[in-house]
């Protein structure tokens, strides 16, 4: 009978959430939503020095906001310890695994006599055979594991394809430290194999600990999950990804303005792909995910394609739930609280209102909100330099007339006040341009809009009168 599908996202909490682990859970949930299996999610925190509750927080709102959900309940590996030091010694009294009582200038001096001899092969095996009677007072001895000394291990990885290592050069590796801690490599097998983890998706920096892990499956005589390794995101230029080139948290994406559907469909095409198809649903995503489809070489990260997508999403994306992601971002940028507090009825339905305009000029949710600066901006309006240009004793004095011209205009929208400017431009012998200009810095503070009349219907009769006096000479 075939297993059920489990795969598991298994980050360490010494950081937030890095983009590269936000694909790796991206592309777990993926197989185990495909496969009608689960997804689940074990908090790597045995490196008690290193891993922190806000770096856990940070990864748990992390996968919350790309809409990953895992099944179950959160494993935390540390309290696992008591199990994993309970298998190193089953491992002992079978007879397959050793201590070990070699000191730790010991093992520095065996290490500098293998290198010095180009060994990749550090510990030499002294306690391997050797009996423990023998043992010297007051080591703390770490319990290793007898690997196979001859012969290959190998891998059949999903995108690898087989990967073999030989024996002879593989260490008997430590399963439990001198102070009774379990390490990492124990921990992820035993952790894995009583998860009944099927699939170990991952990123190919842990390929080597593969091979190291099979050895202890092998040893338990366990079955070993599906290996699947995913090449790293690199930077454009194929050096490794730098903090310019998008080495962030998935937290910066979200204050970046990105939207978690553009970040899972950019996410999911780094390194994976389906035919030339570009722009996937979730369900399209769920539907053609595959591992042999993932791509072997590094994938490389593109600013300017994922800001290119987002920009899709975002005209896609229907103008309240728009408006909803605009009043989330405010939580996650410096100038938030300060916009948060001009939020009213009024201006949310006018943020509604303009939407069908500003949405088709933003490539990120903070473009959207510069555009839609006009209507969160107290008066006297703040100008820019550009539109402080435009402001000349002249202009002013046109907005004074522009205003006067308005006043009556009833009903008020983007037709009857359009109706009303050209009459009036028409009479003052301008172009309409030579008026929609001062017009909309004084509306804006700036001279790029969106469209001028959509502007004046949207921010409605009385606070465009307002906002012109108080630009007029
Ligand atoms: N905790 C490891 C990491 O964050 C991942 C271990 C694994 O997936 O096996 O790199």
């Amino acid at each position: 009978m075939t297993r059920p599908v489990v795969t598991r996202f298994a980050p360490s909490p010494t950081g937030f959430l890095h983009i590269g682990g936000g694909r790796t859970a991206l592309f777990n949930w993926l197989y185990a939503r495909k496969h009608g299996g689960k997804m689940l999610l074990r908090i790597e925190d045995t490196d008690r020095q290193r891993s922190t509750q806000p770096a856990i927080d940070a990864i748990l709102d992390g996968l919350k906001w790309l809409g990953i959900e895992w099944d179950g309940d959160t494993v935390y590996q540390f309290a696992r310890a008591a199990r994993h030091r309970e298998v190193a010694e089953q491992l002992l009294a079978e007879g397959k695994a050793y201590r070990c009582y070699a000191t730790a200038d010991e093992l520095a001096a065996m290490r500098d006599k293998a290198r010095a001899e180009g060994r990749s092969k550090l510990y030499d095996g002294t306690w391997r055979d050797r009996d423990p009677a023998e043992a010297p007072e007051g080591v703390k001895p770490t319990i290793r594991l007898k690997a196979p000394l001859s012969g290959e291990t190998v891998i059949d990885d999903q995108v690898q394809g087989r990967v073999a290592w030989q024996n002879e050069n593989l260490d008997d590796l430590v399963l439990l430290r001198g102070d009774g801690t379990p390490t990492y490599m124990l921990a992820v097998v035993v952790d894995d194999h009583d998860m009944d983890v099927t699939h170990v998706i991952r990123g190919d920096d842990h390929l080597i600990n593969a091979a190291r892990q099979k050895q202890i499956y092998d040893a338990m005589g366990w079955e070993l999950p599906v290996m699947a390794h995913i090449p790293l995101i690199h930077g454009p230029d194929g050096s490794k990804l730098s903090k310019r080139h998008g080495a962030l948290g998935v937290d910066a994406y979200r204050a970046m303005g990105y939207l978690p559907a553009a970040l899972r469909n950019y996410l999911v095409r780094l390194g994976w792909s389906h035919g030339d198809q570009e722009i996937f649903t979730t369900q399209e995503m769920i539907d053609a995910f595959d591992l042999p489809a993932i791509g072997r070489s590094a994938a490389r990260f593109d600013f300017a394609k994922l800001e290119s997508l987002n920009g899709h999403y975002i005209r896609q994306s229907d103008d309240q739930s728009l408006v909803t992601l605009l009043e989330d971002l405010l939580h996650y940028i410096p100038q938030g609280p300060a916009i948060a507090a001009r939020l009213t009825e009024t201006t949310r339905a006018q943020l509604l209102q303009a939407m069908p305009g500003l949405k088709e000029r933003a490539k990120t949710l903070l473009e959207l909100l510069d555009n839609a600066g006009f209507i969160l901006a107290g008066r006297p309006l703040a100008v820019d330099p550009k539109g402080q240009a435009v402001l000349t004793p002249e202009t002013r004095e046109l907005i004074g007339r522009l205003r006067a011209a308005l006043e009556d205009v009833s009903p008020w929208t983007a037709a009857t006040t359009e109706a009303a400017m050209r009459a009036f431009a028409d009479q003052a012998g301008l172009k309409l341009g030579a008026v929609a200009q001062p017009l909309r810095v004084a509306l804006t503070g700036r001279t790029t809009s969106p469209g001028i009349f959509d502007v004046l219907a949207v921010l409605g009769r009385d606070e465009c009168l307002s906002r012109l006096a108080d630009q007029a000479a």
